[in-house]
């Protein structure tokens, strides 16, 4: 499929291989261009695509001046792969999909408003075939795997002659979807020692960033308001029982998540009888993500596929993940806060 791409484009889709052979004709090295003064600018515009990403209010991307000159798409196209680069070097998962949200995100938002032939042709670059109103089976599970609301499960959709029937913004969705799923699966990207020594202080800057956003996000944490799954999980922990790999993954995960950091996480498994400091410590990293290992806590669907979604209560019904349930109350008991003895 041919489309005719215009110089903006190459910035609003940095993922193209248009856009990469755009930047990629220099003869320079990764470490001389580091050091350049077009480096230093292009990491400036990384670090901002970064921040983005961690304060994303979701469609950040659409206040953003698409530039349109050679100069300065080849910096926003620098910028794109510089973050990948910082984000690598940082070896945490929970930075990664952050910053691939962001990215799909910020495509989504200028894909809205492309014609169906330049939609399309994003849509085939990253996999997806967006030519008719239904997808094939095997292409539609793979898509919505990382998706959790009812809508998406095979059991709730048309499906005919191996085909799952899809409406036109939803396959928005869908593109805007498989854009993460594949930008995630190409990070880390495997970057020489020597670079991300030079890119030491952007990737502290960017740890500190993020651990503030959490403590923002989440506050203080407050056991008392951890969702029934997870207390339960935690309870059990405390009375000795010995829980399933899945059952210390979701709490590990969870209390990740919401801001723990791996001391406070270990000091809670100290409570069960059957502590051992060392496995414990590397069970927690791992799952915390510095070997690149998936992070997030399991939805409630995948709970209730384990078994671990016990004594859901009324909250449970306005929320798809354990993580949801911790911030609406965490909203609601903040709103009752400031509330006078009167009152
Ligand atoms: S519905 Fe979700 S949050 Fe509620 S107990 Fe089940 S898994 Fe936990």
């Amino acid at each position: 499929m041919r489309v005719s791409l215009e110089l903006k484009d190459l910035a609003k889709y940095p993922f193209l291989k248009e856009s990469q052979q755009f930047i990629g004709a220099s003869t320079d090295t990764l470490e001389q261009f580091l050091s350049g003064a077009s480096g230093r600018i292009a990491v400036r515009h990384a670090m901002e695509r970064i921040r983005i990403s961690l304060r994303m209010g979701d469609r950040d991307g659409s206040s953003e001046r698409i530039p349109s000159d050679s100069i300065d798409v080849k910096l926003s196209i620098s910028g794109y792969v510089l973050a990948r680069i910082i984000i690598s070097c940082a070896t945490d998962r929970a930075l990664m999909e952050r910053l691939v949200r962001y990215e799909a995100e910020r495509a989504y938002t200028y894909l809205l408003d492309e014609d169906d032939e330049k939609r399309r042709y994003v849509a085939a670059s990253v996999g997806l075939e967006m030519g008719t109103a239904s997808l094939p089976v095997v292409q539609y599970v793979e898509t919505v795997a990382g998706l959790h609301e009812e809508r998406w499960r095979l059991i709730n959709r048309d499906v005919a002659q191996g085909r799952v029937t899809v409406s036109p913004q939803e396959m928005n969705e869908l593109l805007k979807e498989q854009i993460r799923v594949i930008l995630l699966r190409q990070l880390p990207l495997r970057v020489p020692d020597k670079v991300c020594s030079m890119l030491e202080l952007q990737v502290g800057e960017i740890r500190t960033a993020y651990q503030k956003t959490i403590l923002e996000q989440f506050g203080a944490v407050e056991e008392d308001l951890f969702p029934p799954c997870i207390q339960a999980l935690a309870t059990a922990l405390t009375a000795g029982t010995n829980l399933p790999h899945s059952g210390r993954f979701a709490l590990t995960a969870f209390l990740h998540n919401i801001g723990m950091g791996p001391a406070q996480i270990i000091e809670l498994y100290c409570r069960a009888p059957d502590f051992d400091i060392s496995k414990t410590q590397y069970q927690v990293e791992h799952i915390s993500g510095r070997s690149g290992t998936e992070y997030t806590a399991p939805s409630c669907a995948a709970m209730r596929t384990y078994g671990l979604c016990i004594k859901s209560d009324g909250i449970c019904t306005k929320v798809n993940h354990p993580l949801n349930y911790y911030r609406l109350k965490k909203r609601k008991e903040g709103k009752k806060e400031p509330t006078s003895p009167s009152d």
